[in-house]
């Protein structure tokens, strides 16, 4: 039936937050072409170049095809039965937990998980095999929004919609290069700009000029890090100037005083000096935002990735609920999602900190929620919170934790410190990998690698930015023995003893499990299923009962899951990188991402027409920076920091702040081990969100005659 063999399905794009509906077209069993769906609100049909080559990034030579093991590191890996795999991986937990204990292992997966595997993966974890060691990239990624909503406004949740940027009337866009970087949003925001230039203003923070900042009425080309400083400032302006609400102030928040006392400190001279801004354009920047009708704030890692990223959400928030911009259509603070499903990680429990339903490990009433879901004794589950990511990685370098179990991402391209994070990996007694590709970085360590389906092989449910759910189907099959993540985990659940409960007909039967751990939550999805995703397509949480039609935005009656019902003021401080420039490393190198690729690679470097176009990473340099360190536009540059060293193309240009300089993070040591800008990133955190300061380190530079030289 050829009508069959060739045809357009829906899905969602397996790359960033945006979340954008795709139309896939499969012929013969295989992906031939991706288009934008029309019909999908997050994107009306749009797509970036990404999606668009996504065809010949999933049949690829480097596709992990049958599992491996290896008995002893010094042995090869050879190839073995699923079973054969299964059992040795489960008896050697076994043995590690029965002499180590349980925290001797620890999870680390990923936002490219749907939500069932994810449930599943902390189910098993933190339920059965006994640790809260599980964790995720997400850690990386938008742990920082997650404290800092939860902070300020009683739970994670951005409250916002992208139907907000067709009502906004004011874009503050501050750590974010959205247009590289969610592309999809940032086209949304520049037709908005365009259809009423004079009544929509555009504010870009950023110390790089980039095609966001190309959009701006005003670019503020502040110190790295120096965020808090210029949100503390512009908050100070609107209070000087009568631009807070007063009313929403005394109705529906608590903290002022104290913030008052905080911004004082932080008059717009002040802030002028920590951030190299003039006062001016502080003032301007808080009076467009404060006499705005509806002001939107994105933001995503420029913000997050810093030893202070919970306290920048906390000044980030501070500003919205003192203007009273939350909760009214185009009004609030929207924090932008790397992954696909970094969103429904967070949901599901996958910050190590957390249970499923934004529970916390360390409430009890939470935790016997859910051991009685579960079906479990009470007192199962432990208080307290397991290792974050970077914890996982030392610990295991220091011989604690024996047994390291990643799945679907690179943590020996994507971690600070990548000696660290190696010495890790070779140091656990046992490294298990379970990836759709091989090699990675980390695969290169495994002692078990477990092949996974990805996209579109398996199906399954994911969360975007806007907490819109979208029912992903499976399209085409698995090549050769790979298995999808949730098969993985309930397989290695019963060779473990478990299988009791991890006995599930199907994935709409793990969702539906999931979904009714939600109840009562605010991330309550109980009247979601697979099947109403697929009849009434994708919809935004809350959505409490089956006749419920979703919740475009939340704190529309100024009421907040806190104790009292009121949002808190945060009163914060601003507070340095941690690395400051010196004699000896006299540039601040600020990390990120480019256009055309995605994380580690592994699926964009298989793309051709994507490397054709950013085929290397490209170290950006002021001119006054290139003069005093002799280098020139083209050379060939060797950065070195206080960890290590990369050698990279450098493009000598106006676009940067003076005494900074760009490296995109994407290309980790098998493309050439100096490519890797994380050989100098350094694992300083935030100490309430413990995402790692991946923006900011000290550098210095110096030509060199070519890569490695
Ligand atoms: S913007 Fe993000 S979600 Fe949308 S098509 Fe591009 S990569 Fe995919």
């Amino acid at each position: 039936m050829p009508e069959l063999r060739s045809r357009w399905q829906r899905t969602l794009c397996p790359y960033c937050g945006v979340g954008c509906g795709l139309l896939v077209r499969v012929e013969d069993g295989a992906v031939t072409r991706v288009k934008g769906d029309p019909d999908h609100p997050a994107n009306f049909g749009d797509v970036c170049a990404k999606a668009v080559h996504l065809p010949p990034a999933l049949r690829t030579p480097d596709r992990l095809l049958h599992p491996e093991v290896r008995s002893r590191c010094d042995r090869e890996r050879r190839r073995v039965p699923w079973e054969l795999a299964l059992r040795f991986t489960a008896e050697r937990l076994s043995e590690i937990i029965a002499a180590h204990g349980a925290d001797a292992v620890a999870v680390y997966a990923s936002g490219q998980l749907t939500t069932e595997e994810y449930y599943l993966a902390s189910k098993l974890t933190r339920g059965f095999i006994g640790t809260n060691n599980f964790d995720t990239n997400s850690r990386l990624c938008m742990a920082s929004a997650a404290a800092g909503y939860a902070r300020s406004l009683g739970s994670d949740g951005p409250p916002t919609a992208y139907a907000d940027i067709d009502e906004a009337d004011c874009f503050f866009l501050i750590g974010t290069n959205t247009a590289d970087c969610h592309p999809i949003t940032f086209k949304r925001i520049r037709k908005r700009k365009l259809a009423a230039p004079d009544r929509v203003t555009v504010i870009v923070a950023d110390p790089r000029w980039t095609e966001t900042a190309d959009l701006a009425d005003l670019h503020l080309p502040l110190r790295p890090g120096s965020d808090v400083a210029l949100l503390n400032g512009m908050l100070h302006v609107l209070w000087k100037s009568g631009l807070v609400d007063d009313a929403f102030i005394s109705r529906c928040t608590t903290g002022w005083p104290e913030l008052t006392r905080a911004l004082d400190r932080c008059p717009p001279e002040r802030a002028a000096e920590i951030t190299g801004l003039s006062a001016e354009i502080i003032v301007e920047a808080a009076r467009r935002f404060g006499r705005a009708r509806a002001a939107l704030t994105l933001w995503s890692m420029g913000v997050n990735q810093s030893h202070a990223g919970t306290d920048k959400n906390g000044a980030i928030l501070n500003l919205h609920l003192a203007a009273g911009q939350i909760g009214r259509p185009g009004a609030g603070p929207f924090s932008l999602t790397g992954q696909p499903n970094a969103m429904g990680g967070r949901e599901t429990g996958g910050l190590s900190h957390l249970l499923p339903g934004y529970r916390r490990v360390t409430e009890a009433a939470e935790r016997a929620d859910v051991e009685r879901h579960w079906g479990l004794t009470p007192g199962t589950l432990h208080d307290r919170p397991g290792l974050s990511a970077l914890e996982i990685f030392e610990r295991a370098a220091g011989g604690e934790v024996r047994a390291l179990w990643i799945i679907a991402t690179n943590p020996a391209a994507s971690m600070p410190e990548l000696d660290l994070v190696e010495k890790a990996l070779r140091q656990a007694e046992l490294v298990i990998v379970q990836d759709a590709y091989h090699p990675t970085e980390t695969t290169r360590f495994a002692d078990v690698l477990l092949p996974a389906a990805q996209w579109p092989e398996k199906d399954g449910v994911m969360t975007n930015s806007e907490r819109r759910l979208t029912y992903l189907p499976k399209l085409v099959d698995p090549p050769g023995e790979a298995l999808p993540d949730s098969v993985i985990v309930t397989r290695l659940a019963a060779e473990l003893g478990f299988k009791h409960a991890f006995a599930y007909g199907s994935t709409g039967e793990i969702f539906a499990e999931f979904a009714a751990l939600t109840a009562g939550r605010p991330c309550d999805y109980s009247g979601v299923s697979h099947a109403r995703l697929t009849s009434a397509g994708p919809l935004q949480w809350p959505v409490p009962t089956a006749d419920h039609g979703g919740t475009p935005r939340l704190y529309t009656d100024a009421r907040f899951p806190t104790t009292d019902g009121r949002a808190r003021f945060i009163a914060v401080e601003p507070d340095d990188p941690v690395e400051q420039p010196d004699d000896t490393f006299p540039l601040i190198l600020t990390t990120g991402r480019v256009r055309d690729h995605w994380h580690t690679l592994t699926r964009t470097a298989n793309a051709p027409a994507l490397v054709a176009r950013t085929p290397e990473p490209i170290l950006e340099v002021h001119p006054s920076d290139a003069r005093r360190a002799g280098v020139s536009d083209g050379d060939f540059v060797e950065i070195t920091s206080r960890r290590g060293k990369a050698v990279a193309q450098c493009r000598v240009a106006l676009t940067i702040r003076e005494g900074t300089c760009f490296l995109p993070f994407h290309w980790g040591r098998r493309f050439g081990f100096y490519k890797s800008a994380n050989n100098l990133t350094l694992a300083a955190r935030d100490p309430i969100s413990k995402q790692p300061e991946l923006k900011a380190c000290a550098v210095r530079l110096r030509r060199v005659a070519e890569v490695g030289a």
